[in-house]
């Protein structure tokens, strides 16, 4: 199996990543999952927070709109309990037709020019119109007479109820009375009408009403110029027959005015809904919402002689709105008191409170993100802290990052720059390149690494020294033994091999001469005449001329021949391989040499030579001896010459 080698790290990588691994990233996990905690704790309570305070502000609100649904309740009854002191006083007044009561004087009647029948003049009371279609005789002209008696209740009731506007009586042939009174009646009237059509005439009517109770209208345009409107009205009967029906008005202004100026926190907006689901009065909030416009003016150019109700946009429950017209149908009918909307992406709170009185709601809505508003404040200013730290912890590691770096670095410089002295005194342990012994760093392995490398080094340095002396012995020891062996196969005077070496090499020689049939020949020389030399000149002189002489003859020797001193002023020359014309060759020239060598203070010296070549059969001895005849024969021949031996 391949061994992978993978690369090896430096140690200050292997230092980082192990600070990382052991510090950075644990602490890294362990902020990650504070912020976490954190953020996580934040949407928690704000979330619960949120449920809570929707709870609160949903029961706040629930009570409030209680309590002020029993107001208007309170109010609207007592509307109605005027309403029905006023019917019975008109009830009195059909009832007793006896004696007339004019509390304003003597009012003044006149036929208008569209032919209808009315009051000229404001007395203070009432106006009075009577239809042109109603023929005025006696009984109709003591009825717009004798009602004035009527007037002083319904301007009391006008005057202290801040919500009343008008109080009025419709007859049912077509005499109508009015408090404050209305100058302009015949614009807003026309010439004539049918009450059966009006809605504050027929919805108390016998058909429609037969308890005969006070009735509540919806909102409608109002015919006397009010704009628009709602009516509280009773039917008046004398008897079985239905004689009028009078109701006294309240505005929607009225309404939003005095009703809906709830004042509500969290800029919650309060409206009013009829039991039809029609909006009887809103706030321009609400009005914003719905997209609708609160109708408060209108214009009368023409008369309105039929009931106007409210345009159908107007109702929940059945208008445009598609949220208001779906979500509203269910809550109308549960008896749930709060209901969740969404509008337009905004979430609502819805609170209806059923006013009994009407029938009519008080609702109020709310939206959800201005109840959630400080919290949602408290959120965001709770994440911006959490960014904060965020944005801290990251600078803090971007630090630490630095700051672990560097300590890796310097920790690895303390680890690493005494292991690579150690390394490097190692490598130049043994070669004599150690400076000083390692030095203590403070680090006790290193330091116990050091001190061991120390020893070992002297150790091993005291081991070397030792061994190249005792190296130096031995090759001393081996010099001397050549010294020796030189100087025991060596003539001292001449330098040349002595006797006994050539005698060693001539044994040598002849053994070879017998085994490979390698010949070989020998020069025996005799200086001439040097016992002359000793004396006449001396003995150390003489020993010059020998050591001269020896220097010629070397000098002009091959390589393979060798010189030896053979005895007092005798030299031998050993020659292997040789010929013998080739020795007496080299015996002559040597014979020249010398001859032509001027010797210092005995000037020239001759020597003769005898040449001979070893034969199958010889011993060293019978060599040597041939040589010495030969020689002889060169003496006895007259010297400085060569005799070869037969
Ligand atoms: P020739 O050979 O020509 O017949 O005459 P010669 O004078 O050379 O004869 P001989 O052999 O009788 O003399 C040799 C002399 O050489 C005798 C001795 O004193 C001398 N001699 C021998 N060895 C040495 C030496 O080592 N040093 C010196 N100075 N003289 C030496
Ligand atoms: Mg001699
Ligand atoms: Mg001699």
């Amino acid at each position: 199996m391949p061994v992978v080698m993978k690369t090896p790290s430096s140690l200050q990588t292997i230092i980082y990543r192990q600070y990382l691994k052991s510090a950075l990233v644990p602490m890294l996990v362990i902020e990650i999952l504070l912020l976490g905690l954190y953020f996580g704790i934040n949407l928690y309570t704000s979330g619960k927070n949120q449920a809570l305070l929707l709870e609160e502000v949903q029961g706040n609100l629930l009570d409030l709109t209680a309590v002020r649904a029993t107001r208007i309740d309170t109010q609207l009854r007592g509307v109605a309990r005027l309403a029905s002191i006023m019917q019975a006083d008109h009830e009195r007044f059909f009832a007793s037709d006896r004696h007339c009561v004019l509390p304003n004087g003597e009012p003044e009647f006149a036929r208008h020019a569209n032919g209808a029948y009315y009051k000229q003049a404001d007395n203070g009371g009432s106006s009075l119109y009577y239809s042109a279609t109603t023929r005025i005789g006696e009984i109709e002209a003591r009825k717009a007479r004798c009602s004035e008696g009527i007037d002083p209740l319904m301007r009391s009731i006008v005057e202290t109820n801040p919500l009343v506007t008008q109080a009025y009586i419709n007859t049912w042939d077509g005499m109508n009375r009015i408090y404050p009174f209305l100058r302009d009646a015949d614009q807003r009237f026309g010439p004539s009408w049918n009450v059966e059509e009006l809605n504050f005439y027929y919805e108390a009517d016998a058909q429609h009403n037969p308890e005969r109770r006070g009735v509540w209208t919806s909102a409608y345009l109002d015919p006397a110029g009010q704009g628009w409107v709602m009516s509280h009205v009773v039917p008046i009967y004398r008897g079985d027959q239905l004689e009028a029906v009078s109701g006294l008005d309240i505005t929607i202004d009225g309404i939003v005015d005095h009703i809906l100026d709830l004042h509500l926190a969290w800029d919650a907006a309060a409206f009013m809904v009829d039991r039809k689901g029609t909006i009887l009065a809103m706030p321009p909030r609400i009005e914003a919402l719905m997209g609708l416009q609160e109708i408060r003016d209108h214009d009368y150019a023409e008369p309105i002689v039929a009931t106007r109700e409210k345009p159908d946009e107007y109702n929940l429950l059945t208008g445009r709105h598609p949220v208001f017209r779906d979500r509203l149908a269910d809550f109308f009918q549960s008896d749930d008191n709060v209901a969740e909307l969404s509008v337009d992406g905004h979430e609502y709170s819805l609170i209806q409170q059923v006013v009994p009185q009407t029938g009519w709601r008080l609702m109020v809505l709310v939206d959800k993100a201005a109840i959630f508003e400080p919290i949602e404040a408290m959120r965001a200013l709770s994440n911006r802290i959490g960014y904060l730290a965020i944005g801290g912890m990251l600078l803090f590691y971007l630090v630490f990052f630095v700051v672990l770096l560097s300590v890796a670095r310097r920790l690895a410089s303390r680890i690493a720059t005494p292991i690579h002295a150690l390394s490097e005194a190692t490598g130049h342990l043994g070669r004599g390149l150690r400076e000083k012994p390692l030095q203590a760093v403070g680090i006790q392995e290193i330091d116990a690494l050091s001190v061991n490398f120390n020893a070992m080094a002297d150790e091993l340095e005291q081991r070397s020294s030792q061994l190249a002396e005792s190296r130096v012995r031995e090759r001393m020891t081996q010099e001397e033994a050549r010294t020796l062996q030189r100087i025991a196969s060596t003539d001292a005077l001449t330098g040349a091999h002595n006797r006994r070496k050539i005698q060693d090499l001539l044994q040598a020689e002849r053994l070879n001469f017998e085994r490979s049939a390698r010949p070989f020949g020998i020069i025996l020389g005799d200086i001439d005449h040097f016992k002359d030399v000793n004396d006449r000149h001396g003995h150390l002189v003489g020993d010059q001329v020998l050591a001269e002489i020896a220097g010629v003859l070397a000098a002009s020797l091959r390589e393979s021949d060798t010189l030896g001193r053979w005895g007092g002023e005798e030299f031998i020359i050993l020659c292997p391989g040789a010929s013998l014309h080739g020795l007496t060759t080299l015996a002559k020239a040597l014979c020249r040499r010398v001859e032509k060598h001027m010797f210092p203070v005995v000037g020239q010296k001759t020597i003769s030579f005898g040449v001979t070549l070893a034969r199958s059969g010889d011993t060293v001895e019978s060599v040597i001896a041939r040589a010495d005849r030969a020689l002889y024969a060169a003496k006895a021949g007259g010297r400085n010459r060569v005799e070869v031996s037969d």
